[in-house]
């Protein structure tokens, strides 16, 4: 019965289906948001948002880079940088440092960040894109030093500052370290608006925490892609501490909404978009540097009052 079953199925199976089993792997690729199957070669043609229903999938680092950069332009930095174990830290009798190697040999890259320099449209850049598969984008000292070298070479080389977030927040294995990275890079952005060079922060996917809460909200212009989830408190955290918010609140499309994102753009777009906004931004940038420097307004407090 089992052989007259085969045969029947074999017979009766539709031509198309037989066609799609006899493909390759990598020529279909399932969307994640609508579950249709999308032509590989169509699916990145299209930075891998979903024609069907927008569905923004992750992007890997080299892809991003290659979405925003002139072709051939990146040039990698601090790739030598490696976190180091500051507090001997071990979970589940796993230790930190294990964790690290393991989360290289599976991302394919030595931290959360990538940085470099590169250009746009021609427009110098310094350039750092987030790693998700990467410890979950979590930020170390390493990330966080990254970050900041990214903002200083920036002001130091007077190129525009491109940052691309994705994160979990910050990284538990280093405690105050990783915490501190929040105040060194928001320091590093005051130096760069002194500078007035612009910055535009782009948020991809599941951005929270620390990340949030310093240089993905100081940015000049704040970009989202559509549909990305954007928040302080992650949903493990808001869980743990026995939270529920709706789930819409933690949406890029409801960040716009209340003012904490400017604008969401879709991929496809995103380079044209950024590479406007770069040349209006640096026009503006420069006449504001060429402008003489606002006088000093001298202000004087007694010591008595200044102690009460
Ligand atoms: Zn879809």
């Amino acid at each position: 019965m089992d052989f007259l079953r085969r045969a029947r199925g074999e017979r009766f199976r539709p031509v198309e289906q037989q066609a799609l089993e006899q493909l390759p792997d990598d020529v279909w690729h399932k969307c994640l948001g609508c579950r249709e199957l999308l032509y590989e070669k169509d699916f990145e043609a299209n930075l891998h948002v979903c024609p069907r229903c927008g569905h923004h999938h992750r992007l890997t680092v080299s892809q991003r880079i290659e979405s925003l950069a002139d072709p051939g332009t990146f040039a990698e930095t601090d790739h030598e940088l490696r976190s180091l174990d500051p507090l001997g830290f071990t979970i589940r009798d796993r230790r930190y440092l294990d964790r690290l190697r393991e989360a290289e040999e599976s991302a394919g890259v030595p931290e959360a960040v990538v940085s470099g320099t590169a250009s746009l449209d021609g427009r110098p850049i310094s350039l750092a894109v987030m790693v998700m598969e990467y410890l979950g984008g979590a930020v170390g000292s390493v990330a966080g030093e990254k970050i900041t070298r990214t903002v200083e070479r920036a002001c130091d080389e007077q190129r525009a500052l491109i940052i691309v977030s994705q994160s979990g927040g910050m990284r538990m294995h280093e405690g105050l370290f990783s915490l501190m990275q929040m105040a060194k890079s928001s320091a590093a952005l005051a130096r760069l608006e002194r500078a007035h060079l612009p910055y535009i922060s782009i948020i991809a996917d599941q951005t929270y925490g620390g990340a949030t809460a310093s240089w993905v909200a100081l940015g000049d212009i704040i970009i989202a892609e559509p549909g990305a989830r954007v928040g302080f408190s992650g949903p493990r955290v808001l869980q743990a501490i026995k939270i529920r918010l709706p789930e819409e609140t933690q949406k890029a499309e409801f960040m716009l909404q209340h003012g904490m994102v400017d604008l969401i753009i879709p991929r496809p777009q995103l380079r044209a978009t950024v590479s406007a906004l770069l040349r209006h931004l640096t026009s503006h940038c420069s006449a504001r540097k060429a402008a003489p420097a606002p006088k000093r307004r001298r202000i004087t407090v007694r010591s008595t009052e200044a102690r009460e």
